[in-house]
């Protein structure tokens, strides 16, 4: 029998061999058949609900349980099948992986509690542990705090133990890193003649502590009191007694600091995630508001990565232009839809208006027709008739103004109605024009040039420097020709994807026309870029793009350009086009700097 390929065809045949076969034609029999005869697997529909319900379910109560959870989520979303792998394989990793030791944990911190440390009294170690154990509400948490907290109370006991071998005795040397160690004995003589490095180093530390930290603790007023009381203490300290305290209390601010990062980036981590969920839950609350699509889609993206400055920065930039332009749209729009209202609300006037008449005229009609019947002689039945003649005359009128006035109507209505239409289609494509490039997920060519002109601004601002690279696949229209336009899709989809995960975070790519890409590299110097350009050839001959099974390699041909003093940033664009050209006309599949 030819083999068949119209599903058409294939179902007749299915039903025409579950009656031969004598089956129950119940759906399992039927989808077995129809792919044994088309000679396909049956495809696995995504159970995201039923998953999206079980990750929603899941706690979040300590670190690992929110990351597991995350992952969950953003597998999910992506409907990946691999991802939920991924996540399932790292939680029995890490739950097969060596429980905390508590009984050694409390024995060791018992063991450093009794002992005698350089610059620390027991009390301001009771003092530092009290705050470790208030602070860390999760048991991993708290067993990572007190292990880095055991771990410098132990270093500040070799130090002490060090400097005491070397003959230095009570005078305390304190070593605030394991590295500073072997320096011990040279710190200690340095405080009777101090060389100049030392004096520089100290101004320093403390401008670290007054401008570096003073900052990044706007919100810890006591933090920023004892940064400012620890910059003076470290400009004043000269002795080696002076050293051992600033040493104690430096060891001290550290354990803070490190508590008060870890606790903001929790933080920051947890707001991302409830940013998150409240996104998506706008998105499927606005299914039907096509022109919030758009901004979803680019918040959600936003949220699924670690937060970014500058991608925050362009998301910012991007969104206020929409929302203004959509904003004036969604006037024009409100106007429309109350024109159409008041004109519904005058058809009806005017129905009640006609149903009045008309109602009216049966009335009089009924009149006359009793006066005729009553009517004795011809004379009185003439009156009737004249009247019976004026109000049949008069309704005849209404009526053809009523539905002269009805056509307008309606004229009227439907070109709002098509306004309407318009501007909905208006405000959906605004939300689509910030919306990066939607087969490829990279930037469009409104946000290339937006950051392009953002990245120029940056580079000149910094001093910094700036490569363009553009690249073109190879041979795609011969791609398209044999597998088809969807499979190019494809195709241009998986490089965009790859090229994502090769580049840094920092770095923009952008959809430049059909199968060219731009890519955008801050601080990275001309070699490098080529390097970049070069090892991304190289990553697509590892992530092959599959095709029915069957490995496709894609190449390109790239021209890269490093943006020259007071250069505009489209000639530099320009210039990695010229050389793009000379790298296909070399022989393709190679990078070109200009
Ligand atoms: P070369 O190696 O010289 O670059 O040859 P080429 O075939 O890649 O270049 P050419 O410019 O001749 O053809 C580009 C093709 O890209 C033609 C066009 O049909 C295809 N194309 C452009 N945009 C899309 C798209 O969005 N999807 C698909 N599938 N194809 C596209
Ligand atoms: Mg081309
Ligand atoms: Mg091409």
């Amino acid at each position: 029998m030819a083999e068949l390929v119209q599903p058409a065809e294939i179902a007749r045949e299915v039903l025409r061999r579950l009656a031969m076969q004598r089956k129950q034609p119940t759906p399992e029999n039927y989808l077995k058949l129809y792919h044994e005869i088309a000679g396909t697997t049956a495809a696995e529909i995504f159970p995201e609900k039923a998953l999206k319900a079980l990750a929603a379910a899941l706690p979040r109560a300590t670190a690992e349980q929110t990351r597991f959870a995350r992952n969950l989520d953003a597998a999910v979303a992506e409907k990946s099948w691999d991802g939920l792998k991924a996540s399932l394989l790292a939680l029995t990793t890490a739950a097969g992986a060596e429980p905390p030791q508590w009984s050694a944990l409390i024995h060791e911190l018992v063991q450093q509690l009794e002992r005698s440390h350089v610059g620390l009294t027991p009390a301001k170690k009771r003092e530092v542990l009290d705050h470790v154990l208030k602070s860390s509400n999760a048991p991993d948490l708290l067993f990572s705090r007190l292990q880095s907290l055991l771990r410098s109370w132990s270093q500040g006991l070799t130090a002490e133990t060090e400097a005491s071998m070397v003959g230095e005795g009570a005078v305390a040397v304190t070593a605030p890193e394991a590295g500073a160690k072997a320096d011990a004995p040279a710190t200690a003589r340095a405080s009777s003649a101090e060389t100049p490095l030392a004096g520089e180093l100290r101004e320093l530390l403390a401008q670290v502590l007054e401008n570096g930290l003073g900052q990044l603790l706007a919100e810890s007023p006591a933090m920023v009191e004892e940064t400012a009381s620890l910059a003076a203490a470290v400009r004043a300290a000269r002795s080696s007694d002076d050293i051992a305290r600033l040493g104690g209390q430096l060891k001290k601010f550290s354990y803070r600091l490190n508590f008060i990062a870890e606790d903001q980036t929790e933080l920051r981590t947890a707001l991302l995630h409830v940013l998150h969920l409240l996104i998506e839950n706008i998105g499927e609350l606005a299914i039907d508001d096509q022109y919030l699509r758009g901004q979803i889609a680019v918040l959600l993206d936003l949220t699924r990565q670690p937060l970014n400055l500058r991608r925050l920065d362009d998301v910012e930039r991007r969104l206020k232009d929409v929302i203004y332009k959509q904003g004036a749209l969604k006037k024009h729009l409100h106007d429309a839809q109350d024109r159409l209202k008041a004109m519904l609300a005058s058809f009806v006037d005017r129905l009640v208006e006609f149903s009045d008449t008309t109602s009216g005229y049966h009335d009089k009609i009924e009149l006359c027709v009793q006066k005729i019947s009553q009517a004795s002689d011809i004379s009185e039945l003439s009156e009737v008739l004249d009247v019976v003649m004026q109000e049949t005359r008069a309704i005849q009128l209404n009526a053809q103004r009523s539905r002269d006035e009805l056509r307008e109507m309606r004229r009227r209505v439907e070109e709002t109605e098509k306004e309407v239409d318009r501007l909905q289609t208006e405000l959906a494509e605004t939300s689509e024009m910030i919306r990066i490039d939607p087969l490829t997920g990279a930037l469009n060519r409104k946000g290339m040039d937006d950051a392009l002109e953002r990245e120029a601004a940056r580079a000149v601002r910094h001093e910094a420097m700036l490569c363009v690279g553009l690249l073109d696949i190879d041979n795609f229209k011969k791609l398209n020709d044999t597998y088809g336009h969807q499979v190019g899709d494809e195709a241009l989809k998986h490089l965009a994807t790859v090229i994502r995960e090769t580049l840094r975070p920092q770095d923009t790519l952008a959809r430049y026309g059909g199968e060219e890409f731009l890519i955008l590299l801050p601080d990275t110097t001309l070699d490098a870029a080529v390097q970049t350009l070069t090892r991304l050839q190289r990553e697509l001959t590892r992530k092959y793009f599959l095709h029915e099974n069957q490995k496709m390699l894609i190449t390109f041909s790239a021209g890269v350009a490093e943006l020259a003093r007071e250069e505009a940033a489209r000639d530099a664009v320009k210039r990695a086009d010229a050389a793009m050209y000379l790298a296909k006309r070399a022989g393709k599949n190679r990078v070109v700097a200009a």
